[in-house]
């Protein structure tokens, strides 16, 4: 699809055209497992990567495809790659360029489970992650070794929602010649592109806000095509690959990453994303910005009314004047920050814990980026596994309260933060 179209435009229409047989409107839902070869010589072609087509959807999907070709269009990127969630999608990423010896700079204040990722099941396959405060940037680049491949970040940390300068580490990045991988499920490509800030990865669990409705798993990358793989730093991308007849991924171009994340990842490690899922994932994806724009809405009110309670301690809510992150904030998200934050009452964790078991609209869950209202706390439950130090090193205090604002009416929201309130 032309890229003169708005976001808005697109989050309807990318990557679809009207079903050829039956002219459905809707983008059709093919649950088929394998789709027939036209001969056998097609057959050996695309077996061969020399030409395109369905053949097998732990491969390729005309369902998953359209996803795909969306969430491209939507961040700017040439191509994108889904997975059954946004851990598969991660992993998937690390395993396309990356190998046992390898070295990956993380952020700090990564989702738990992301650090839990690398630090356990990753560190115990041979890989070493770094793990540094994104705003340490001499710290970060003092890290940079021959065997490092990619500096990892999100976009908002969770659940803290402190912000990094990204063109900062874009430009520490390409200064030495490595991906710049940014995990965006937070904000979205709505209220963020972080291509447009030089990440050359972006990563997304599309079980947030992409999806938007609480009821689907799943993941995507999307490659900005940007990354020139011709580069000593990635030998699996310029090293010919004997399962394809020496093809060097590198030289595909703009291809090059998307081609082997499919051919090899999705082929060897089979996190492939159900056509069931990206179906739903899509119904989602058409109303992205006027969901956002209401996070963003009932977010800013209730920030505004935690701030002034006199039962709440703090709030972390970028767009406040004095949020360590407020500049940031204002310089990439122009939009709106968006509906993830967190807060602490007076009286620590007993205080926390009275709030989340007295709500009553809110739900009291480990998920956010519902339509839904959610309340987590993190330290028992999403940071639970890490130690106290991992966990105040990203920004989680035992009474930390992360709310995830949904889409209902704000006052009932108030209402309801209220009535918890004054049973602490
Ligand atoms: N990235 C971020 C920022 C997340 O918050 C999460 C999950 O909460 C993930 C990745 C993992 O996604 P999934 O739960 O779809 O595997």
């Amino acid at each position: 699809m032309s890229k003169k179209y708005q976001f808005e435009t697109l989050q309807i229409h990318a990557g679809q055209k009207p079903d050829p047989v039956t002219k459905a409107t809707g983008v059709p839902l093919y649950l088929s497992n394998a789709f027939t070869f036209d001969s056998a010589d097609q057959a050996k072609n695309i077996f061969a990567l020399e030409e395109g087509g369905y053949f097998y959807s732990r491969l390729s999907n005309p369902t998953v495809d359209v996803l795909q070709q969306r969430m491209a269009a939507l961040d700017g990127g040439v191509g994108a790659v889904a997975f059954a969630s946004g851990t598969a999608a991660i992993m998937g990423l690390i395993m396309t360029v990356c190998q046992s010896g390898d070295e990956i700079i993380a952020a700090n204040n990564l989702y738990g489970g992301t650090i839990g990722s690398l630090s356990g099941t990753m560190q115990g396959m041979g890989f070493t992650s770094h793990f540094v405060n994104p705003r340490d940037l001499d710290t970060m680049e003092n890290l940079i070794n021959e065997k490092t491949k990619m500096i990892f970040v999100e976009s908002v940390g969770n659940p803290n929602g402190d912000m990094l300068d990204f063109d900062a580490i874009s430009e520490i990045c390409h200064r030495h010649g490595l991906l710049f991988v940014v995990d965006n499920t937070t904000p979205t490509p709505y209220l963020f592109r972080p291509i447009e800030h030089g990440a050359d990865l972006v990563v997304y669990s599309t079980t947030k806000y992409i999806a938007g409705h609480g009821n689907v798993m799943g993941g995507i990358i999307v490659d900005s095509g940007r990354f020139d793989w011709h580069n000593e730093r990635y030998p699996l991308m310029t090293t010919p690959d004997k399962a394809y007849h020496d093809i060097v991924y590198a030289d595909l171009g703009q291809e090059a990453f998307c081609t082997k994340a499919v051919a090899k990842t999705l082929r060897d490690l089979g996190g492939c994303m159900s056509p069931f899922n990206a179906y739903m994932t899509l119904l989602g994806l058409e109303t992205l910005s006027l969901r956002m724009d209401k996070h963003v809405e009932n977010s800013r009110k209730i920030a505004e009314f935690l701030q002034n309670h006199e039962k709440v301690e703090w709030v972390s809510y970028a767009e406040l004047k004095g949020h360590s992150s407020y500049d940031l904030c204002q310089k990439y998200f122009p939009k709106g920050f968006g509906g993830l934050f967190t807060f602490g009452v007076k009286g620590g964790l007993e205080a926390g814990k009275s709030v989340i078991n007295h709500i009553q609209l809110f739900t009291h869950v480990t998920n956010f980026a519902d339509s839904r209202s959610l309340l987590t706390h993190p330290a028992s439950t999403t940071h639970a596994q890490m130690s106290e130090e991992e966990r105040l090193a990203g920004g989680v205090q035992q009474g930390t309260i992360r709310i995830s604002v949904g889409l209902e009416n704000v006052d009932d929201l108030i209402a309801d933060l209220n009535q918890a309130f004054d049973q602490i």
